[in-house]
C-alpha cells in the first residue's frame, strides 16, 4: 500500500525536511504544481480553502487531485484547509478527502478542544487513514494578500508550549499548526520566526505529531531551513505561487493582445507556478523523498 500522508510527515520529522502544502483554486496552478512534483519525486499536499474547494466542489477536487496522482505516479495528499466549522470537516471527510485542517483557533481553548476532538473522532471512524490537524494560537492575518505596510505581531499570541501539549493530548490530532510569529500573505519586511519556540513545541510533543507552518510566503531562504531543523515538517506556501501565477497571467495578456484561447494565456502562469513550487520543494528538502 502507497505510505499515507501521517507516515511521510513522520518521516519528514525524523529526518528533518518538509512535505511542501500549495494552495490551489484552479486547473493551471494544480497542474503547475503537479507538473513541479513529478519531475522532483516529492510527495506534495494540495490545500483548498473553504472557497477554494467551493469552486471545484469538495468531491470534483477529490476526483481531480487522485486522477492527477495517478497519471503522474506522484503521492498528492489533498487538504481541507482552514475549515472553520466542524459539519464542513465531516463534509469534507465524506466527499474523500485524505487530510482536514480544522481551524477553531479564534474559539476559546476548551471549545477548539472540543470541536478539533469531535473532528478527529469522525476522522477515525472511517474506514481510511485520514490525517488531521488542529490549531492553536492566533495568526495575525486571515488571506493571501500582498500588505503594502509593516506586519507587526504580538508575541502574546504566539502559541505556548504548555497549552499545545494538553491541545494535542486532548483532541488526539495528527498536525498542528502554531503561531510563532508566522502571518498569511506577505509584506515589506520578512516575517520575524520564533525558532526557539519551534524547537520547544518539538520538545514537547510527541514525534508523531507533526509541526506545520502556514503563512510560510515571503519567510526567505534561511527562515525556512532554520524553521525545518527546528521541527517544522510541513509548510504552507500560497501567496508566492499566487503572485508568480498573476505576474505570468499579466505579460501573458500583454504580450498577446488578441488572443480569445484562455490555455493559450494562462500557459505562461502554469510554467511560472512549476518553476516556483520547484523550488520550495527543494529548499525544504522534499525532492526525491516520493
Ligand atoms: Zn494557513
Amino acid at each position: 500500500m502507497a505510505p499515507s500522508l501521517n507516515s511521510y510527515l513522520r518521516r519528514a520529522t525524523a529526518e528533518g525536511w518538509a512535505l511542501p502544502h500549495f494552495n490551489v483554486c484552479n486547473l493551471e496552478l494544480l497542474r503547475g504544481i503537479v507538473l513541479a512534483a513529478a519531475e522532483l519525486r516529492s510527495p506534495i499536499m494540495i490545500g483548498t480553502s473553504e472557497g477554494e474547494r467551493a469552486l471545484f466542489t469538495p468531491a470534483g477536487a477529490v476526483a481531480l487531485v487522485r486522477a492527477l496522482a495517478d497519471e503522474f505516479g506522484v503521492p498528492l495528499f489533498l487538504n481541507a484547509d482552514h475549515t472553520h466549522s466542524v459539519a464542513l470537516a465531516k463534509a469534507a471527510i465524506d466527499a474523500g478527502y485524505p487530510s482536514v485542517h480544522i481551524d477553531l483557533s479564534k474559539l476559546p481553548f476548551a471549545e477548539n478542544v472540543a470541536k478539533t476532538a469531535e473532528v478527529v473522532r469522525y476522522a477515525r471512524k472511517q474506514k481510511r487513514e485520514i490525517s488531521i490537524e488542529g490549531e492553536l494560537g492566533a495568526l495575525a492575518t486571515d488571506s493571501s494578500t500582498v500588505f503594502k505596510g509593516k506586519v507587526t505581531i504580538d508575541p502574546a499570541s504566539f502559541t505556548s508550549p504548555e497549552l499545545a501539549l494538553e491541545f494535542v493530548h486532548k483532541t488526539g490530532i495528527d498536525r498542528l499548526a502554531p503561531a510563532v510569529g508566522n502571518y498569511h500573505g506577505m509584506s515589506q519586511t520578512k516575517k520575524n520566526l520564533d525558532f526557539t519556540l519551534i524547537k520547544e513545541l518539538r520538545a514537547k510533543l510527541r514525534k508523531n505529531v507533526a509541526l506545520v507552518l502556514h503563512g510560510g510566503s515571503g519567510s526567505g531562504e534561511v527562515a525556512f531551513k532554520k524553521a525545518i531543523t527546528a521541527g517544522i515538517a510541513n509548510v504552507h506556501i500560497s501567496t508566492e505561487l499566487r503572485v508568480a501565477y498573476t505576474k505570468a497571467l499579466r505579460e501573458s495578456i500583454k504580450k498577446n493582445p488578441d488572443e480569445v484561447v484562455p490555455y493559450k494565456l494562462t500557459g505562461a502562469s502554469t510554467l511560472a507556478v512549476q518553476k516556483k513550487a520547484a523550488e520550495f520543494i527543494k529548499l525544504f528538502g522534499a525532492k526525491g523523498k516520493a
